[in-house]
């Protein structure tokens, strides 16, 4: 097995020899689509997918248990259904992106960029959300039961009768945020900021 790429130390792509920043631009379009399409029929599967860009991409309804998506570009990408335990998307930028009823249950999602994403209905129950930015997101229904949220920005983010119980709010922003019905039973928040700003 290949731990590194032939031109540098970062980890190969998921069946080649090379990271994404050395894949020639010529290969890119050809190594995503048969990346997600083994995302799609072999589901299940542990992709190390770290610092790809796949802007605008439909991954809708893949299953993808381990996925390792580290740094990844995933702006505008539609991930609504998407099935994910224990994967890796530290420092991800979800920008925008459809994650409407994904699962994505005790991930490793810190450092994560969801601006302005439909978590609608999402599931992150026990997953790592340190540092996260949810501003704008809408995390209306959202299931965060057991998450770790210290130090994530939800600046304007809609969290109505989204579930947050047991859920770990140290030091997060809330200004202008929405929490009407949220369940926020047994929910950690010392040193948390509730300033409404005009
Ligand atoms: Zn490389």
């Amino acid at each position: 097995m290949i731990q590194h790429c032939t031109k540098c130390p970062l980890p190969p792509l998921f069946s080649s020899e090379l990271c994404w920043e050395h894949l020639p631009n010529a290969e890119r379009a050809e190594w995503l689509k048969a990346a997600l399409q083994d995302a799609y029929y072999y589901g299940d599967m542990s992709m190390n997918l770290s610092g790809v860009d796949f802007g605008g991409a439909s991954f809708r309804s893949a299953h993808m248990d381990g996925l390792i998506l580290r740094e990844a570009n995933l702006d505008g990408c539609d991930l609504s259904g998407v099935v994910v335990m224990k994967g890796d998307m530290n420092g991800a930028s979800l920008r925008g992106a459809n994650l409407q009823n994904i699962k994505l249950c005790e991930c490793q999602l810190n450092d994560c960029d969801f601006t302005n994403a439909n978590l609608n209905s999402a599931n992150l129950e026990g997953s790592d959300l340190l540092r996260s930015r949810f501003i704008g997101a809408d995390l209306s229904r959202a299931h965060l039961f057991g998450a770790d949220c210290t130090d994530a920005d939800f600046t304007s983010a809609n969290l109505a009768d989204a579930n947050l119980r047991s859920s770990t709010l140290v030091n997060c922003e809330l200004s202008n945020a929405c929490t009407d019905r949220t369940d926020l039973t047994d929910v950690t928040y010392e040193r948390i900021t509730e300033e409404n700003e005009e």
